[in-house]
């Protein structure tokens, strides 16, 4: 789990609406804040559980079916006033809520985990249903009333009737009274026709009681329906009042503030001061919001309008603040008309803001991502473009990583690295001296060890096929927050041809001082037995001590010659001095002592009149150097051949040929290396390894190539080229 997600996790625990994430597909509760436990009537910290193994009946309604998908699909799914039975003390107890399931996908799309947000609309619900029951339950009131009233009409027309029919009978019985008393008066036996009325009147009057006692209990009927009404009423006031959502009833076109709940008007920022009164000239800065424009649409249209997340700006302590609601308009209607509009509205701004600083932690971590892509990618291409090897290893020292010049350097392919550590046995650590160099020596061992960084720690190594490098390296350690040591980086360049410029510096000392003591040992001793004895020697002793000592001399002087032109050559002054000289001239002024004083029968031969344009000093030197290596390591040769020929329009070469003991082939090309000697058991040769560095420099500087032919037992040609004077001509005009 990355950090950004963790922070999600953290921002989700103090989110103060219902939150749940699951981080995998058999839905493992990475979290449930409060309130998602709250609802779920789950007490105990659910984290790390499985959905399905603490909330069975809430698997057991399908929801996991639909967390599946969401998975499955990366689609959100979400759900409105769904019912669903929760565990409450035991018994499973509907309840309804909307509910979101929202798919969290990493960069490359994939899910990798699920925001369950939640709000229990049960109260909400029950109490839109009590209202529509409270609607129809006043409807039915309504029409009972009618009905009753139509009754009470019907019955005082009845009863009008009667009492009209009695004051008919009131009149006659007066007029009979009148005619009686009259008989009575004139007939004294009519006594009993009268006493026949007045059975007939009070019959009459009996029933007119009864009618007057039903007119009553109607009444009483009446009375108790207005009763009930008023209970009613003053129920759904109660209702609206205290409900948990915000419910606004405004009537009439100017939509007048009729009833408004606390909620509504803690919302809104108002006191009830404001009912009783236009909506809009209460709260003006609702005009021309989405809000005001809905609600108008509901009245006008007399359909209901809803709007999830919306904002809505309200003026609050003087300031206009904008907050988010999921608000539904629904027409109020009264005998089949449209005569308001009911506004019920949840805030569900922490909601949004937390959707909103979700995202924006998203796109933060999606713009650290890419610049921590970036940023590798530079360094990438950093360390491969490097002209130093890069390696790094882990804690156990196993190499994890190598630079394309790491690569080189140790001969490593890519799969070599997993397998290589930096004390692998097939590559033999060693010492400068050669020796092998202890574990616990490797600069690697060292600041693993000790967790310091090594610098500029030069160690040799055997690679598996036998060829040796050196390698200096400078090596540091890596450290994790905790302080402890995870790996360590080494950078390391290879030496070995500084090692073996050391190497060969320390062996040419070696053999200079030792080249140069021999001479001086001998012209020494010569000088010394003519001080001491010159006077007793005879003649031919003392000019063979002489000649001695001059023979000593001359090879020292060579000896210094060779050395002071290698540091000529070094510097770039060795300064040329060019002419026109035949081969013959040149081989006469240089070689024809050497031929005299040579036991070896050395001779000019082929197209010795070619001339060449070069410094005839410095050819002549790379000439006596071919033919004095000729005498000095093929003394057995009886002739050595210096031959001239032509090659194409554009060379001379020249070569000298002997038939002595030849050359190894695999030492060859390393002849014209500086300092470079061939080891010729149990024969002592003296030299300096330089004659023929200097004479394939000096070649070189005249344009013309060098080389050698020999082969074991047969003798050796050493040969050169110089380009033609016509060519040098061509060249320069
Ligand atoms: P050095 O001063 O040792 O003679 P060079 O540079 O003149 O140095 O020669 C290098 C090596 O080449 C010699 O040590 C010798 O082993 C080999 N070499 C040169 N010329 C011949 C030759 N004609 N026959 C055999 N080996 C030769």
């Amino acid at each position: 789990m990355n950090v950004s997600f963790n922070g999600l996790l953290h921002v989700i625990s103090e989110m103060p609406n219902a939150v749940a994430v699951y981080d995998s597909e058999d839905l493992n509760i990475a979290i449930a804040n409060e309130k998602m436990l709250k609802m779920w009537n789950r007490a105990d910290n659910l984290d790390g559980q499985r959905l399905g193994d603490i909330f069975p009946e809430y698997i057991e309604q399908g929801f996991e079916g639909l967390l599946r998908n969401v998975w499955k699909t990366g689609e959100a799914f979400s759900g409105e006033e769904i019912p669903a039975d929760i565990l409450i003390d035991g018994i499973l107890t509907p309840r309804y809520f909307d509910f979101k399931y929202n798919p969290l996908k990493d960069q490359n799309g994939i899910t990798y985990a699920i925001l369950h947000t939640a709000t229990d609309v049960t109260d909400r619900k029950l109490a839109r249903e009590q209202v529509a029951e409270r609607q129809a339950s006043e409807e039915n009131v309504k029409a009972e009333l009618q009905a009753t009233n139509e009754e009470l009409t019907t019955l005082n027309e009845e009863y009008m009737a009667t009492n009209e029919q009695l004051d008919k009978y009131n009149y006659a019985i007066n007029e009979i009274n009148t005619k009686l008393t009259e008989t009575n008066k004139n007939l004294g036996n009519a006594n009993q026709g009268y006493k026949t009325s007045n059975e007939r009147l009070n019959t009459a009057n009996h029933r007119l009681n009864k009618d007057i006692d039903d007119l009553k209990s109607i009444n009483d009927a009446i009375q108790d329906l207005n009763n009930r009404l008023a209970d009613s009423e003053q129920g759904f006031q109660n209702l609206i009042a205290q409900a948990p959502v915000a419910i606004l009833l405004t009537k009439g076109e100017d939509f007048i503030i009729e009833k408004i709940n606390s909620t509504m008007l803690n919302i809104l920022g108002r006191d009830e001061s404001i009912i009783g009164k236009p909506l809009f000239e209460q709260i003006p800065e609702l005009k021309g919001q989405l809000a005001a424009d809905l609600l108008k649409e509901t009245f006008e249209f007399g359909e209901s309008r809803e709007e999830i997340s919306s904002p809505v700006r309200l003026l609050l302590d003087g300031q206009l603040r904008e907050g988010f609601f999921n608000f539904n308009f629904t027409p109020f209607i009264e005998n089949g008309k449209v005569t308001g509009v009911i506004d019920v509205a949840v805030e569900v701004t922490a909601q949004v803001l937390a959707i909103r600083d979700r995202e924006e932690t998203i796109r933060q971590k999606v713009v650290l991502e890419e610049t921590l892509r970036n940023s590798e990618k530079r360094l990438q291409g950093i360390l491969e473009t490097m002209a130093e090897g890069v390696g790094i290893v882990d804690h156990t020292g196993q190499l994890v990583y190598a630079n394309p010049m790491a690569q080189q350097i140790l001969g490593l392919t890519s799969s070599d690295i997993e397998s290589r550590t930096y004390s692998d046995p097939r590559w033999q650590n060693l010492r400068i001296d050669g020796s092998p160099l202890p574990d616990e020596e490797h600069p690697m061992t060292v600041m693993m060890t000790t967790g310091s960084k090594v610098f500029d720690m030069e160690i040799g190594v055997q690679r598996p096929d036998g060829s040796r490098q050196y390698i200096s390296i400078n090596a540091a350690p890596i450290f994790n927050e905790d302080g402890n040591l995870t790996g360590g980086i080494g950078t390391f360049m290879d030496v070995t041809s500084r090692r073996m410029i050391l190497q060969g510096k320390d062996d040419f000392i070696s053999i200079a001082s030792h080249e140069l003591k021999n001479p001086v040992t001998s012209l020494k001793a010569a000088l010394q037995l003519l001080e001491r004895a010159h006077n007793r020697l005879p003649e031919e002793s003392r000019s063979k001590l002489i000649s001695q000592a001059l023979s000593s001399l001359d090879n020292l002087s060579r000896l210094i010659h060779d050395l002071l032109d290698t540091s000529r050559l070094e510097q770039g002054q060795m300064k040329m001095d060019k002419s026109t000289v035949s081969i013959n001239d040149l081989f006469n002024d240089c070689c024809a002592h050497i031929a005299n004083d040579s036991k070896q029968h050395i001779t000019l031969s082929g197209q010795k009149m070619l001339s060449v344009y070069a410094d005839s000093q410095q050819i002549g030197q790379v000439l006596v150097n071919f033919i004095s290596n000729a005498i000095k390591y093929a003394p057995d040769s009886k002739e050595i051949v210096v031959y001239v020929s032509q090659i194409g329009d554009d060379e001379i070469k020249i070569s000298v040929k002997d038939s002595g003991p030849g050359i190894p082939k695999e030492n060859l090309s390393h002849l014209f290396e500086r300092y470079y000697r061939t080891n010729y058991e149990g024969k002592k040769f003296t030299g300096l390894g330089l004659g023929l560095y200097i004479s394939a420099e000096i070649i070189k500087n005249h344009g013309g190539r060098i080389g050698v032919e020999s082969e074991l037992g047969k003798g050796s040609e050493f040969w050169f080229t110089l380009p033609t004077q016509a060519s040098h001509q061509q060249n320069i005009s």
